[in-house]
């Protein structure tokens, strides 16, 4: 494969093995295990196994291989290792590197079970902990150490789309010889080059835009070789969080539009935001996108576009945003994001519903605020259910 391919056509062509039929679409190699010629090639396999030999699927597996290089050469990383869901991928991330006694700082604006891990379950297993506010580069240099292991953040960040300068984070946390994690689930591959901003892993749930059809749980993890097929692989090959054959190749699917629909659905997001802000039915409209968002310089130099989500904050509270929910028409009410149908959430009731009133306070999710996760629909069509819905809401 060329290297000076864009996303683009790596997206459909990388990481394709083709079998002596010369199947066109990838094969999906529905298997546990595999057959060795020999005895003495079965003991070589246990040893090391080369790009395309395979000893086991937790291990490995031809067609979720297809799938971690083609993510990999996307990326621009050195190797990926797939993961049955996004949490499996940031569960073995953190843990197959951390040991009791090690210190860890992460952004407080988490996805909630990444939130689980670092603020619950790591500290359980003797790992120290501290929490910053992911924009505020003082705190993050207040709160590393000389032993600080590990930086763990995600920008763009669930629910209320912050954006972290992860240039200047990698910069700070390398200084003090810390590996620095960024979940770059919000940001789509397409529009935020972590690796190149100074990441040392990159995380994807690929249930979302990497499927982006809302069919499969998936994830994975992007770095160096060292890394990737040293600790990483090791834990998860011994604690059994890889990734099913069968969804592989549905990523595999799902890659090959992801450029496409990553692009319509921040076009979409865009438009959307400049249709909406100043809307008498919102306290706020907060999109990267937009002049109006707190880091907006901070945006546009770290991303290519603002993403395809949007956060609005009604006004009157639950109840506004109840009248606005239950008023779209197009628009679905789920949790999932990055899927082909617009998707609305009411964070303070669902996903972050577990959070007490003072951590929802401090993590800017009041009752009025909405997650828009915007799809593939036609921009006018959504523009409209949305509008629509605001008037219901000022009712
Ligand atoms: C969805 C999500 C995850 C978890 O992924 P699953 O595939 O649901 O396990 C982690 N981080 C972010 C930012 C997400 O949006």
């Amino acid at each position: 494969m060329s290297e000076d391919w864009s996303l683009r056509t790596r997206s459909v062509h990388e990481g394709t093995r083709r079998s002596h039929y010369g199947e066109m679409s990838e094969a999906i190699f529905l298997t546990q295990g595999f057959v060795y010629p020999d005895a003495e090639t079965a003991e070589r396999r246990f040893i090391s196994s080369g790009p395309d030999e395979f000893v086991y699927a937790r291990y490995g597996n031809p067609t979720v291989r297809m799938f971690e290089d083609r993510m990999a050469s996307i990326e621009g990383a050195e190797a990926a290792f797939a993961t049955a869901s996004g949490m499996a991928a940031v569960h073995a991330a953190l843990f197959c590197q951390l040991a009791a006694g090690d210190h860890v700082v992460a952004s407080r604006a988490l996805f909630g079970s990444c939130l689980y891990i670092v603020e619950t379950l790591l500290p359980r297993f003797g790992v120290e902990v501290d929490l910053v506010d992911g924009t505020d580069l003082a705190a993050w240099e207040a709160a590393l150490r000389p032993d600080t292991k590990l930086v763990f953040l995600e920008s763009i960040s669930n629910p209320t789309l912050e954006i972290i300068d992860i240039a200047a984070v990698a910069r700070l946390a390398h200084a003090v010889g810390a590996q620095v994690v960024v979940d770059n689930v919000f940001a789509t591959p397409v529009f935020q080059r972590s690796i190149e901003l100074g990441a040392d892993v990159v995380i994807y749930s690929a249930t979302k835009h990497v499927d982006g059809q809302g069919r499969c749980l998936g994830g994975i993890v992007l770095g160096r070789r060292d890394f990737v097929r040293g600790p990483f692989e090791t834990f998860v090959k011994h604690t059994g969080g890889a990734m099913s054959p069968f969804n592989a190749w549905v990523m595999l699917k799902g890659l090959e539009t992801l450029d496409l629909r990553c692009r319509a659905q921040a076009a979409t997001a865009d438009d959307i935001a400049r249709a909406v802000e100043g809307h008498p039915a919102l306290e706020r409209t907060v999109y990267p996108g937009l002049a109006s968002h707190p880091q907006a310089e901070l945006s546009a130099r770290q991303m290519e576009t603002g993403g395809t989500m949007l956060a609005l904050e009604l006004k009157g509270g639950k109840a506004g945003a109840f009248r606005f929910i239950d008023a779209l028409k197009i628009v679905l009410i789920s949790n999932n994001l990055g899927d082909s149908r617009s998707i609305v959430t009411h964070p303070a009731t669902t996903t972050h519903q577990r959070l007490s009133a003072d951590q929802r306070a401090a993590l800017g999710i009041g009752d009025g605020l909405i997650r828009l996760s915007v799809g593939l629909e036609d921009s006018r069509d959504l523009r409209a259910d949305i509008l629509g819905a605001l008037e219901s809401a000022l009712k």
